[in-house]
């Protein structure tokens, strides 16, 4: 696998960077995770629109114009020989001579990228589902910025685990807003329902395609500001989206099966048009 460092391109486990990147010492940085499928990428342009959007965020400097992105991009889709990918992007502050909580004034973002593989979805994912868990929110307030600060993300994750789940939806002030690694759909009344967006909600590239779908489909549907875990708990259908995942089907929340406990007739529609889409 190739990587890409600060302008070179080179082995993986070859890339390096120092221990005072502030990216390593604070969690002061932003990524991005973009599927290609067959060595292209999906909605490139949105995912880099949203790094842009997370730098502005941290008052980080953008460090490539969008050209360059892509080109940087298609380099290294290119180096790792295409195919189905995940390109990850992080880019940090940066790393200033030394460590300091305050902002640091001329110092250039370093800038990470590499692959890793994306196979096909388990089967056994696809016939039957994963499960979730509801769990609290205790990440920082601004999720809508693509940070790196992902350790709440993590142990609610591990919860998940814990309990036999793949997945922990987060609740705060009575409200389920999102995974930790993906935005939530509920079937209700037979209308697809997610919660609106916000600074504690991560505008997925994934949830607006679903969107876009259900809108060209003519599927009703609608953003809300208030999904609680009750009304999550009497779903007939529950989905996750994100880049890596595309559409998965949640068969059982906290234990319980939701609504037949097998996936849902709208869930196969979703991921059947989000394939099409994507192999475009
Ligand atoms: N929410 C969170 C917290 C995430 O980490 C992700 C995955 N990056 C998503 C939602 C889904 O976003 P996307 O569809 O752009 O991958």
């Amino acid at each position: 696998a190739i990587a890409y460092v600060n302008g070179d391109f080179l082995p993986l486990d070859e890339a390096r960077i120092s221990v005072l990147d502030r990216g390593f010492l604070f969690s002061d940085s932003v990524y991005e995770v973009i599927p290609v499928y067959a060595g292209h990428c999906f909605r490139l342009a949105e995912h880099l629109q949203r790094l842009d959007d997370s730098l502005a965020g941290l008052r980080i400097s953008n460090p490539h114009a969008l050209s360059a992105w892509t080109e940087l991009v298609a380099a290294l889709i290119d180096a790792n020989d295409g195919g189905d990918l995940s390109v990850y992007i992080q880019v940090t502050r940066g790393a200033p001579p030394r460590r300091d909580h305050r902002l640091p004034s001329d110092v250039a973002p370093t800038v990470v990228a590499f692959c890793q593989s994306r196979g096909e979805p388990d089967a056994a994912v696809m016939r039957d589902g994963i499960g979730a868990i509801t769990h609290v929110d205790t990440r920082w307030h601004y999720c809508s910025i693509k940070s790196t600060s992902l350790l709440a993300n993590v142990m609610a994750a591990d919860a998940a685990r814990a309990e036999g789940a793949t997945e922990a939806l987060l609740v705060r002030d009575g409200a389920v807003l999102e995974g930790t690694s993906s935005n939530v759909f509920a079937v209700i009344d037979d209308r697809l329902i997610t919660p609106a967006l916000r600074e504690t909600i991560l505008p997925g590239i994934t949830r607006a395609a679903v969107l876009e779908i259900a809108t060209r489909e003519g599927i009703g549907h609608q953003e809300i500001d208030t999904l609680t875990p009750a009304a999550l708990a009497g779903a007939s259908e529950i989905w996750i989206t994100s880049s890596t995942r595309e559409v998965f089907a949640v068969t059982r929340l906290d234990g319980k099966p939701v609504g037949a406990g097998r996936p849902g007739p709208l869930w196969t529609r979703m991921r059947s048009c989000l394939q099409a889409m994507a192999h475009e």
